[in-house]
C-alpha cells in the first residue's frame, strides 16, 4: 500500500564497532535525577515522584554534526547524560527484570530551551517547548550491553572550549537505571529502540554558537560537537 506523503526517515544511532544502525523508538528524560542539580535549579529531589518527559526521536543529532542553534530562545543550556538503548521491551517490570532490558550505553545533551523552561514552571504549562525541539538531542555512538564497562564509579563529564563545566560519577544517581526503566515500564510499554536519558548533574550553563562541546562517559562513550 503506497503512502500518500514520503516516508519519513527513521532516526537512528551509530553503534561503536560495528556498520548496523540502532533504530530509534521514543526518547524518555528523567529529570532531576542527581540531587546537587536539582538544588542548582532550586526543585526538590521527589525520591517517590521522579518527573519524566519526552522528546521526538527525530530531535537526535549524530554522527559528529553541527547542532544548529534553536529558534526562539536567548538562553540555551547544556545538560550531560548518560543515554541507554533498549534492546527490548515490557511493562510493569520490577527492577531487576527491566536492567535486563539494556541494549546498550551512550552520552547525549539533553539540550534546554531554559528561558522557556522558566517561563513553562511559573506558568504550570508542559515541558515540550524547553525540551522537545528539534536538534535538542545530540548523542554518541553506542556501546552494547557486553563491551561497555561501567559502575559507581564511572564518570560523566563535560567541557567546553576545553573548559569543564559537568562531572559526576554514575553513583550519585537519585533513581538507577533499573529503577528507571522499571517506573517508565508502569507508565508506557517500552519496547526495543526506546533511549532514556538518564538525568544530568550541577553545573547546567549556556551554549552560544560556535562553542565546541566534549561529553564523555569515561571509558564507555564519547560525544564532539558544535553548536553553528
Ligand atoms: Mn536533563
Amino acid at each position: 500500500m503506497p503512502y500518500a506523503i514520503d516516508v519519513p526517515r527513521m532516526p537512528s544511532l551509530p553503534i561503536i564497532g560495528s556498520p548496523a544502525r540502532f533504530p530509534l523508538r521514543r526518547i524518555f528524560c528523567i529529570g532531576r535525577n542527581y540531587a546537587d542539580h536539582a538544588r542548582e535549579m532550586g526543585a526538590p529531589v521527589e525520591k517517590d515522584t521522579p518527573l519524566f518527559f519526552c522528546k521526538p526521536a527525530d530531535a537526535v543529532v549524530t554522527d559528529g554534526a553541527d547542532v544548529p542553534y534553536p529558534q526562539a530562545t536567548a538562553d540555551l543550556h547544556h545538560e550531560v547524560e548518560m543515554v541507554v538503548a533498549l534492546g527490548a521491551g515490557g511493562r510493569d517490570l520490577t527492577p531487576e527484570a527491566a536492567g535486563e532490558l539494556v541494549w546498550g550505553y551512550g552520552v547525549g545533551l539533553d539540550l534546554t530551551r531554559r528561558d522557556l523552561q522558566a517561563q513553562a514552571k511559573a506558568k504550570s504549562h508542559p515541558w515540550d517547548v524547553a525540551k522537545a525541539f528539534d536538534h535538542s538531542a545530540p548523542v554518541s555512538a553506542l556501546v552494547p550491553r557486553a563491551q561497555a564497562t561501567l559502575d559507581d564509579a564511572t564518570v560523566l563529564q563535560l567541557s567546553v572550549n576545553g573548559e569543564l563545566r559537568q562531572q559526576t560519577t554514575l553513583g550519585d544517581m537519585v533513581h538507577s537505571v533499573p529503577e528507571i526503566i522499571a517506573t517508565l515500564s508502569r507508565l508506557f510499554a517500552l519496547k526495543a529502540g526506546d533511549l532514556i536519558f538518564t538525568g544530568t548533574p550541577a553545573g547546567v550553563a549556556a551554549l552560544h554558537r560556535g562553542d565546541r562541546f566534549h561529553a564523555e562517559l569515561v571509558g564507555v562513550a564519547t560525544l564532539d560537537g558544535r553548536i553553528s
